[in-house]
């Protein structure tokens, strides 16, 4: 398992609700979580990783108690509005301004099957919003502002030239 760097047209896909919670899952989230520390991300989505299942996982405050892994994860209301620098482990060392809704309340499961309610706000709020988009294939460059594009376009057209196409394990 390793990160897809942009243009991987993996992250372009809209991925499935997961339908079943076995064995497979739970290490596939395990590798998830040790590649998002080791990046230093606090987020990461399933289509990161070449994973095209509705589920990610957030650990925006470091609060081990938390729940971390979101399955078929809804957004059921969005209030308020801030324009915030943003980053995104698909995009090493790009930052940029987007727009967010500052609150959120939504709907997911945890890796118990359980029905989670979230009410969340600030830096928690934004990677959720980040972290849905993924799932529909949806990038935050999508949702810069076209200055702030242009501003990142150069280094667009780096990760383009560098893309060596989607790699086969043999
Ligand atoms: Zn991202």
């Amino acid at each position: 398992m390793n990160i897809r760097i942009y243009p991987d047209p993996l992250l372009r896909q809209k991925a499935k609700p997961l339908t079943e919670i076995n064995k497979e899952v739970h290490q596939k989230v395990e590798e998830m979580i040790e590649l998002m520390y080791e990046a230093n991300g606090i987020g990461l989505a399933a289509p990161q990783v070449g994973w095209s299942v509705r589920l990610f996982i957030i650990d925006a405050d470091g609060d081990k108690n938390e729940e971390k892994v979101f399955i078929n994860p809804t957004i059921i209301e969005e209030t308020g509005e801030v324009n915030k620098e943003e980053g995104c482990l698909s995009f090493p060392g790009i930052m940029s301004k987007v727009i967010r809704a500052q609150r959120i309340r939504a709907h997911a499961y945890n890796l118990k099957g359980q029905k989670l309610e979230i009410e969340a706000e600030g830096l928690v709020a934004r990677a959720w919003q980040h972290e849905l988009d993924h799932l529909n294939g949806s990038l935050f460059i999508d949702r810069m502002n076209p200055a702030n594009r242009v501003s990142i376009s150069h280094q667009l057209k780096e990760f383009e030239r560098s893309y060596k196409g989607i790699q086969i394990p043999v």
